[in-house]
């Protein structure tokens, strides 16, 4: 447009030498600008090509063990389990059953709507790890930087915007003091609960449920309320949910053999123990399901109802027996551990000044990141293994084709972005927006391919999310089952990847 004003002015001036120069700089400038939203398209084009033509990488093994720390299997002499999703395994049916049991329970104790019996469960709605911001009544994923992951807020089964978010929280990052409590005020409590085990799953989707029918029917309703009831329903509806279990194990424990793994630990002269929350006749139904009749014989410990986090924390309470014939509880003190005999309570001291197990020779596996991991690894030194079921469904996704590619051009057109960002050009910009927009796109897709609402379980986009950060930091190995130490020998080294830190080479080779 400029030239062909500065053209026409040149010719209605007959040559006048200023409007030519001014011409010339216009012709100069114009091929330029053309060229440099070409040279974006072209280094586009490049990029896409070279993605296309990049072999996708091999898949994941889905039974392969993780290593976060090095773990060398010779030095660990003793071996402890955890019993709930560490040794069993629950099929969905139960997630159901823990539903239904705490809606029933928040009708027939709590007094709510009898309506919200029509309520049913929804499978994948939610995944571990999920925080509930009890005073705002939100269900909200967590980076391991605090931040919210926008797109994955909760109210009820209704996503917020992201302007309603930022209405809410008036920041992106969530300070510590609301998510984990003042730590140098111990009368400060957080308004945040995290989610952290796979019992909580159906309770949140009881959350949700019933706050979307409070929303729908306008009741008014106090979020703290409701989450202590459908908290302290599904916590008390777990003695029947027991009950049930036990009378028809296979129906909700999947059966994994887990004699072969007992029987090569034993072979290898090494100690076993058990240590659960669970009470003795419904881990012996599971265990007998799991190993046979004679599981007990496997062991050289077992303590049952063992009230975790407490049995890793607390200084002193005694460790008492149980009478597994008549059921009582027997008031002898207790000098010594024998095997067959049934404990409960107590603490971690006893247990370790009993027996003499400490420090590295102890690797302990469960499930649950703080109340099985985390205090024997910072107070008392074990070697600890996570079991992670969703790693199955994880690493299944990872595995796709299509997830590969998505994965891979994301990585790529974000370098793109990131070399040709400081571009000041109206036409440079546009084409910027353009790749921008496909990076969001394609960020969503590979969010969604793993939850619609929530995505993955260890990573918000690209940073690791709140649980994930934990976990690596509270576990030496983790896997999705614990069969899965069946594919390595009792003498086997875990060597943890050496992974790139930002300021070094992307990769080893080029
Ligand atoms: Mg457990």
């Amino acid at each position: 447009m400029l030239l062909r004003k500065l053209i026409f002015e040149y010719h209605a001036k007959k040559n006048n030498s200023n409007i030519f120069n001014k011409c010339l700089v216009a012709l100069t400038t114009l091929p330029l600008r053309q060229h440099s939203s070409y040279r974006l398209e072209e280094a586009y084009k490049k990029i896409k090509a070279k993605c296309e033509s990049k072999k996708l990488p091999k898949d994941v093994n889905p039974s392969a063990v993780f290593a976060c720390n090095e773990l060398d299997l010779k030095e660990v002499k003793v071996y402890g389990f955890d019993y709930d999703y560490t040794l069993a395994c629950y099929k969905p049916s139960l997630d159901y059953l823990l539903y239904n049991l705490g809606r029933e329970t928040l009708i027939e104790k709590y007094k709510y709507p009898k309506k919200i019996a029509n309520l049913e469960y929804k499978p994948g709605f939610a995944v571990r790890g999920l925080h509930y911001d009890i005073e705002k009544g939100v269900l909200i994923k967590l980076d391991s930087f605090l931040q919210i992951q926008f797109g994955s807020v909760y109210r009820g089964l209704k996503p917020l915007s992201n302007e309603n978010v930022l209405k809410l929280y008036k920041n992106r990052i969530i300070p510590i003091a609301y998510v984990e409590g003042d730590r140098h005020s111990s009368g400060s409590h957080s308004k945040m609960v995290q989610l952290a085990d796979l019992f909580s799953v159906p309770e949140m989707c009881l959350i949700c449920n019933v706050t979307d029918y409070f929303e729908r029917n306008h009741i008014d309703y106090h979020p703290e309320i409701l989450f202590r009831d459908v908290k302290n329903s599904v916590k008390n509806s777990h003695p029947v949910m027991h009950k049930i279990v036990a009378q028809n194990v296979a129906e909700y424990i999947e059966a994994h053999d887990l004699k072969p793994f007992f029987d090569r630990l034993k072979n290898a002269n090494k100690k076993l123990f058990l240590v659960t929350n669970s009470p003795y006749k419904f881990v012996n139904k599971g265990m007998e399901h799991l190993v046979g009749a004679n599981w007990k014989e496997y062991f050289d410990v077992l303590i049952v109802q063992a009230r975790k986090p407490k049995f890793f924390t607390d200084d002193s309470r005694p460790i008492r027996v149980f009478d597994e014939h008549s059921g009582m509880h027997i008031w002898d003190r207790v000098t010594k551990l024998e095997k067959g005999v049934i404990y409960y309570e107590g603490t971690v001291k006893q247990l370790q000044d009993l027996t003499g197990w400490r420090g590295h020779q102890v690797l302990y596996f469960g499930d649950h990141p703080y109340s099985d991991l985390a205090d024997v690894t910072l107070e008392h030194g074990w070697r600890t293994g996570a079991i992670i079921n969703e790693l199955t469904h994880e690493i299944a996704t990872l595995n796709n084709p299509k997830f590969k590619k998505d994965a891979n051009w994301l990585q790529m057109l974000t370098q793109l972005i990131e070399d040709h960002q400081d571009c000041e050009d109206e036409e440079e910009q546009a084409v910027l927006a353009k790749w921008m927009q496909e990076r969001d796109k394609l960020r969503n897709n590979i969010k969604c391919v793993f939850n619609e609402q929530f995505g993955s379980v260890f990573r918000t986009y690209h940073n690791p999310t709140y649980f994930s950060r934990r976990l690596f930091r509270f576990a030496d190995i983790y896997t999705s089952s614990i069969n899965n130490l069946m594919n390595y020998s009792v003498n086997h080294t875990f060597y943890p990847r050496r992974g790139v830190m930002p300021h070094e080479y992307t990769s080893y080779f080029v």
